[in-house]
């Protein structure tokens, strides 16, 4: 069991989730989204190759190395991060800016070290962290998506133990045991 969520900020129109490798992050993402579409998931750009029906631009913008560091030098990410020591993940900012701009609430699903940078550019963000009921659980997902060999399983749970050990720094926590409640509770701390 992991200890309770204990909230510091106050509501806020930006979003940030973030927590470790299988534990559910993009499908209750998915969930707000569905649920709530009024909230505007962020799309980031990636190094990575796409997965078996990930689409461009809707999963993410899958972007070369070079298309990358232009990004990076012309500011059109807000933060960026190499994530698992093996791709570059980023957050496009002009979209960020343009939702923000219309009032609306944006929700970010990235990791410890993008989080923490939203955070350090803006202090109204609410950084939520999601949990697995148990490290257990954590790894019966990883192993259950079936979607990374072992070398790789490895890197992500040397990374998930990093990644738990800083879930204090989050101003909420939410534990994954049930998608819908855990998107609703998500849902909650949007303005
Ligand atoms: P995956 O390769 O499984 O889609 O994502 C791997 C990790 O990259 C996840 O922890 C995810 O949250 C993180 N990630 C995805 N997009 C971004 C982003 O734009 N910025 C950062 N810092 N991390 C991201």
């Amino acid at each position: 069991r992991w200890p309770e969520a204990s909230p510091r900020s106050d509501r806020s129109r930006l979003l940030v989730l973030a927590g470790p490798t299988a534990v559910g992050k993009g499908t209750v993402a998915a969930e707000i989204k569905k649920s709530h579409p009024e909230i505007y998931l962020s799309v980031s750009a990636t190094t990575r190759s796409p997965r078996k029906g990930e689409v461009e631009g809707e999963h993410y913008y899958f972007v070369s190395d070079a298309e990358f560091d232009r990004m990076i030098s012309a500011g059109e990410l807000l933060e960026y991060a190499t994530v698992h020591n093996s791709h570059r993940y980023g957050t496009p900012r002009a979209p960020i800016d343009r939702v923000l701009a219309e009032n609306r609430t944006v929700l970010l699903e990235i990791d410890l070290q993008g989080a923490r940078q939203v955070r350090a550019a803006d202090p109204s963000a609410a950084l939520v962290f999601l949990l697995p009921p148990s490290w257990n659980e954590l790894v019966q997902r990883l192993v259950g998506r079936g979607t990374e060999d072992d070398a790789e399983r490895a890197r992500r749970l040397r990374t998930a133990r990093v990644e738990l050990a800083a879930q204090s720094e989050f101003d909420y926590r939410v534990v994954n045991d049930d998608v819908a409640r855990a998107a609703t509770e998500i849902a909650a701390l949007a303005r």
